[in-house]
């Protein structure tokens, strides 16, 4: 079985995109910019943003945080985010969720501007990728695109089955795979029989947040399995997907941690030298 190495994949894709940065630099005499929104002071949310900026440095971005505390109003983020919208310094903007509940979060993801938006939240950019134009994709899907696509380059045909519909995951991740001409089939928890399903697959991308779900037994021999989940145990961090179990039949299975992960904030850094670039044409 393959253990597909997340971390060291996002180490690479860390440094080409160091050396791009160094390239534009060259080529445009600045450096794309990446600017977070964080709103309280929830700890998660604290360690993924100390997290991004960290990597954006260490790939030569241009990166700022902007804070707010809890009680900030909904109008002086919006106005922020306009500001940033006409500031040719900055490239990405990202705010980072979950917001506090009187800020509404589909009013602050409209607000950005799609040609800036690195999350691919706005919905001009669900609708490009679903139409297969060029867009901004949500990071962590793309994470796992670019993983399943190390293992099996030639996706051509394959049954993919995506556990999970949510915005964030399970429904870009099947814009990605049908753009590769995957057969998909999204599953949700009113699927019948999730089993079946899953054992029909190729390519399995759980994303659900139920610890250990997808079972040994529900994957045949060969499948490449994608873990997005993140759940918190007793027995510590697992994923969606029984790892001891399915690492027995699966061709190549993500670890987590250790897995998708990593690859998500790679793909953050990703998605704002792509933002950059689209700038300059
Ligand atoms: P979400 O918004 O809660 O969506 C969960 C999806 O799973 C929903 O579509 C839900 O179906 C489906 N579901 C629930 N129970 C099910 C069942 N028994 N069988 C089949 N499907 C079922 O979750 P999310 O934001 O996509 O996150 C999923 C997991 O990924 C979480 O553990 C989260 O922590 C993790 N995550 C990881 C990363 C990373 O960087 N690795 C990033 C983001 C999220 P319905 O639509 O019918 O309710």
């Amino acid at each position: 079985m393959i253990l597909i190495d997340g971390k060291k994949a996002a180490s690479e894709l860390r440094e080409e995109l160091r050396q791009e940065v160094a390239e534009l630099k060259t080529k445009h005499n600045k450096v794309p910019g990446l600017t977070v929104i964080l709103i309280g002071d929830l700890t998660p949310s604290q360690i993924y943003v100390r997290n991004k900026e960290k990597s954006a440095n260490e790939v030569g971005l241009k990166s700022d945080v902007i804070r707010y505390p809890d009680s900030v109003e909904e109008k002086t983020v919006l106005e922020k985010i306009s500001e940033l919208n006409k500031d040719d310094g900055v490239s990405g903007i990202l705010v980072q969720l979950p917001l506090p509940k009187h800020i509404d979060k589909k009013k602050v993801i409209e607000a950005i501007d799609p040609s800036k938006d690195v999350d691919g939240f706005h919905p001009m950019n669900v609708g490009n990728l679903s139409s297969g134009y060029e867009s901004s994709v949500p990071c962590t899907p793309l994470g796992c695109y670019l993983l399943i696509k190390k293992i099996e380059p030639n996706l051509n045909g394959k049954k993919a089955v995506i556990v999970g519909r949510s915005n964030l995951n399970g429904k870009p991740m099947t814009q990605l795979l049908l753009k590769e001409n995957c057969t998909v089939t999204i599953t949700h928890s009113k699927t019948k029989d999730l089993k079946s399903e899953c054992l029909e697959a190729d390519i399995v991308v759980a994303a659900v947040g139920i610890p250990e779900l997808v079972k040994g037994d529900w994957i045949k021999e060969g499948t490449i399995v994608i873990d997005v989940g993140i759940n918190k145990t007793e027995k510590g961090i697992v994923g969606d997907v029984h790892f001891e179990e399915v690492s027995k039949v699966a061709k190549a299975l993500t670890p987590v941690p250790g897995g998708v992960g990593p690859m998500t904030i790679a793909c953050l850094l990703k998605n704002t030298i792509d933002c950059f670039k689209r700038s300059q044409i």
